[in-house]
């Protein structure tokens, strides 16, 4: 990072929120810098002020109570894999932040970075998405709850106003019977960026039916989002054959592809297809195994 930069480390929610007012848009949050840095060198935009928030004790915090977990928004992959209870309950979640860059990248990167960096292809967001996740978010005006899906706003935008910080997540646990997964398709074996990325969780009952389903879809579209109509086509189902494929032709209608050097628009909806149809297979199976 620039040496121009002035570079503060708050211990407080209050004090990150008043850095932030204070700068304005010459001020930068910084959690991991997995992201910002790379940004900061190519573009070469040094903000005045960089924030680092990873001091204060709410970001980091994982708390897995009886009906929700509290994940702090600068936890980062790293230790959010290394807790067991946590994977046991949501291995989707999971799943997705062991697929963010390499050993050295989890080690740094967060799941607030990945969400408020904003790329249509972060790997966490799909997943947070799967599970009707919750961001809280700090400002100067308060503390505030919104849907995980009402924060990215674009490519590389988010719906955050000056100065507000992701805090946390707040994931409900889902009934028992229930089970999440992610799957994405690279074209290497890994350290790539998601050409289709599928978050899914299911319910079922303990006849095997269906009871509820999430499909959120990655680098489909200008953000993240829920296919709703896909997760419809898989309730009251028994999660056959059938009902994949239909939540996957649904998934793929829904989806909104562009094409580029990693892959056509009508390359991206077939693969939407498929990878719904595993995704929730996968989803299906931990479910199943858990009656
Ligand atoms: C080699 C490499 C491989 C990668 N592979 C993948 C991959 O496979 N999948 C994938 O999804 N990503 C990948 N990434 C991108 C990156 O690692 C992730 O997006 C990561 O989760 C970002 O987290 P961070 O803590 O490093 O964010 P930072 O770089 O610290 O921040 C990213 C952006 O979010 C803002 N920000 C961060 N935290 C908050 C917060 N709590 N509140 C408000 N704003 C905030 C920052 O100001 C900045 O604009 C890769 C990056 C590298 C360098």
């Amino acid at each position: 990072m620039s040496t121009s930069s002035q570079f503060a480390a708050p211990r407080t929610l209050d004090e990150a929120t008043a850095l932030l007012a204070r700068h304005g848009t010459a001020a930068r949050v910084v959690a991991g810098a997995t992201d910002l840095m790379v940004q900061v060198r190519i573009v070469g935009a040094y903000p005045e002020r960089y924030v680092d928030i990873k001091q204060i004790p709410e970001v980091n915090v994982i708390d897995l109570r009886a009906d929700h977990l509290q994940l702090g928004a600068a936890v980062s992959c790293a230790a959010l894999s290394e807790r067991e209870d946590v994977r046991a309950a949501f291995p989707g979640l999971v799943e997705a932040a062991e697929l963010i860059g390499s050993t050295q990248i989890q080690s740094r990167a967060t799941l607030g970075g990945n969400l408020c960096n904003a790329s249509p292809a972060a790997d966490t967001v799909p997943a947070l998405m799967a599970l009707d996740a919750q961001a809280v978010i700090a400002g100067p005006g308060g503390t505030r709850t919104v849907k995980v899906t009402d924060v990215p706003a674009g490519p590389g935008a988010t719906s955050l106003a000056d100065g507000e910080i992701v805090v946390a997540f707040r994931i409900p646990v889902p009934p028992a019977r229930s089970a999440d997964a992610y799957q994405r398709f690279i074209p290497r074996t890994e350290m790539d960026i998601a050409v289709v990325g599928v978050g899914v969780s299911v319910t079922v009952d303990a006849s095997g039916a269906c009871t509820a389903a999430r499909v959120a879809l990655g680098a489909v579209a200008p953000t993240a989002f829920v296919a709703e109509e896909a997760g419809a086509a898989l309730v009251g189902t028994d999660l056959d054959d059938a009902a994949l494929a239909e939540a996957g032709r649904r998934a793929s209608e829904a989806a909104r592809p562009i094409s580029d050097r990693r892959g056509t628009a009508e390359f991206r909806r077939d693969v939407t297809a498929v990878l719904t149809r595993r995704t929730a297979a996968a989803a299906r199976d931990r479910a199943l195994a858990r009656t």
